[in-house]
């Protein structure tokens, strides 16, 4: 391993306090079986290292770029998860990450077409897992899919994307519902989980709750939460941490 992705004691002292708690707070909520991806965006390869020695396995990147070049220089074992907006013209770059886990942002069916064409056009043998991203808040500026059209892309990815295996619902949620408890872009995602269920017969898996609402998640019935702040600290703005 380059020594620019060795963590020095005190920071791996630092990451393995808070990701300690995190995955304590994951694990013992035993409504259901939930995976902790660690959001490492900004971050350096030491922090995933970092927490990665202490057997942290799931990690989210934002950016195609930023991911393409920290999958390259770290292990193979890590699962990559892409969590930020998904564009067309990067579906290809994409595709080229082996140990990518997970596309947690298909907003549309044509958008699921194109990872769907990519992954496969890259030689993949595996599926790859995705999770339709729902604009639970109806905000204007939000990505994903609007609640009532999520029934059709999900019958679209099962029925004619073969490289792409649909694993969940994904939310973000507005600012407003994060701080309601309920949380009623969560119980959104439910919702329409369940109706999916009786519709469909599909099991799906429920991808919402971030550093500071990962534990509400987790007792609505999240099964992937996305914590990165709560492990690896505040982020640098993105001007700052292209410096570095
Ligand atoms: C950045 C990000 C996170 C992590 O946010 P924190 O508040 O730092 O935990 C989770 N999900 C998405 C989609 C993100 O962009």
């Amino acid at each position: 391993m380059e020594p620019a992705e060795t963590p020095s004691h005190e920071r791996s002292t630092e990451i393995a306090s808070n990701l300690g708690e995190v995955q304590a707070a994951v694990e013992h909520s035993q409504k259901v079986q939930s995976r902790l991806v660690a959001v490492s965006k900004y971050k350096p390869g030491s922090d995933i290292m970092a927490a990665y020695n202490l057997g942290q396995r799931h990690f989210g990147e934002n950016y195609v770029q930023e991911l393409c070049e920290k999958s390259a220089a770290l292990p193979a074992d890590i699962k990559w998860h892409f969590i930020g907006r998904l564009q067309s013209n990067k579906c290809k770059a994409l595709a080229g990450i082996p140990n990518l886990w997970a596309v947690e942002t298909i907003d549309s069916a044509a958008k699921a077409h194109k990872m769907n064409d990519a992954w496969r056009n890259a030689g993949n043998q595996n599926q790859l897992n995705v999770f339709v991203q729902v604009n639970t808040s109806e905000e204007q500026n939000k990505g994903g899919v609007e609640k009532s059209d999520v029934e059709s892309v999900v019958q679209e990815i099962i029925g004619s994307c073969a490289g792409l295996c649909l694993k969940g619902l994904m939310t973000i949620g507005s600012i407003e519902g994060s701080q309601k408890r309920p949380n009623p872009d969560f119980l959104a995602l439910v919702a329409l989980r369940d109706e999916l269920k009786h519709s469909i017969g599909v099991d799906l898996e429920l991808s919402m709750g971030m550093s500071d609402d990962f534990e509400h998640a987790l007792e609505l019935g999240a099964t992937n939460v996305r914590v990165g702040s709560k492990i690896f600290g505040a982020r640098p703005t993105k001007e700052n941490a292209q410096q570095n």
